[in-house]
């Protein structure tokens, strides 16, 4: 028996955000013109927005022992997540280098993902059965492959709604596929893994097609202001795009996304008011700065639904 949760596994990341007229050059220091520290990675931003969406969430991750080890945790603490954390001594919480080109707002990234770049199917056995109850299980492409695949496998073993988010984009096993009721790449992401180029809605329903001969349940492929494909068996629906405002930032608005598609099938919602609940969770968060902070309220994606 499934237990309504959603169980995520993936990756937090300190995002330190530097705002700056240049990068320096190699021994060079400049001032920038502004600094922003926030929650990132992907599977911490995927899991505060299915908690924020509705969702009994919890992350299943690594961190260090250090002060970024603490914003995660308040984090999801203000979010309502429920931390399965493994605090690593000999590492550090992943952190992400963020220069932002102060005329442009172009920007250039390292991520270090420290302990989180350890996480392993030891990590997945110690809360698989957690995985197992779960209603829905996602995970992305920031842990090792390893993790990912054996965790998908625990999930779909036991009943669960299995997502796979192959962000960023990498290419992913037939293997892992198989294990996946949906994926939900974007466009650079599906086309990736297909080898198929993916720019318009016929091209992205191609490239779904490619996903379900791999063996994956349905492809949910993300189209940006355009909303969402979903392409499976016996379903085929283009859901556009909602306008929830101005638009601010984009950043995150898959991890919205992801978060939402997955709070509307936990509460056993047919796959495409999933996509169009996903599809108003982002349009919400497009229209805030930052990415954890940006995610909506169930109230909120509520309203814009009815
Ligand atoms: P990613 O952030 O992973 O690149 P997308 O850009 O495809 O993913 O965006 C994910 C979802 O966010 C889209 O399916 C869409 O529903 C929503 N979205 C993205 N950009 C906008 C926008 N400008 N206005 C409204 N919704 C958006």
């Amino acid at each position: 028996m499934t237990d309504g949760g959603i169980t995520i596994l993936g990756v937090f990341v300190a995002d330190t955000a530097y705002r700056a007229e240049r990068q320096p050059r190699l021994g060079e220091t400049i001032l920038g013109k502004s600094f922003v520290l926030g929650p990132g990675g992907k599977g911490s931003n995927q899991s505060v927005a299915a908690a924020r969406a509705g969702g009994r969430a919890a992350i299943i991750t690594r961190l260090g022992k250090d002060a970024f080890a603490e914003l995660a945790i308040k984090t999801w603490a203000d979010a309502g997540v429920e931390p399965l954390v493994t605090h690593d001594p000999d590492s550090y919480t992943g952190a992400a280098y963020i220069f932002i080109e102060e005329a442009t707002g172009d920007n250039a990234i390292i991520i270090s993902p420290g302990a989180a770049a350890k996480i392993s199917t030891s990590d997945v056995d110690a809360h698989a059965d957690r995985i197992a109850r779960s209603s829905v299980f996602i995970t992305q492409l920031e842990q090792p492959m390893d993790a990912a695949e054996h965790a998908l496998g625990i999930a779909r073993n036991g009943g669960a709604i299995t997502i796979l988010n192959p962000a960023p984009a990498a290419p992913v096993s037939d293997a892992m596929l198989a294990l996946c009721s949906y994926v939900t790449p974007n466009e650079t992401e599906a086309a990736e893994i297909t080898g198929q180029t993916v720019e318009t809605i016929d091209q992205a329903r191609q490239a779904a097609e490619i996903f379900m001969r791999k063996g994956v349940g349905a492809a949910v492929i993300t189209l940006g202001e355009r909303g969402a494909l979903i392409h499976g068996k016996d379903i085929s629906e283009h859901v556009p795009a909602f306008s929830a405002g101005p638009v601010v930032e984009t950043t995150g608005a898959g991890d919205a996304f992801n978060g939402g598609f997955a709070v509307a099938l936990s509460e056993g919602r047919h796959p495409v008011e999933a996509v169009r609940f996903g599809c108003a969770t982002a349009a919400i968060s497009v229209t805030r700065p930052g990415t954890a902070p940006s995610m909506p309220a169930r109230g909120e994606i509520e309203a814009l639904l009815a």
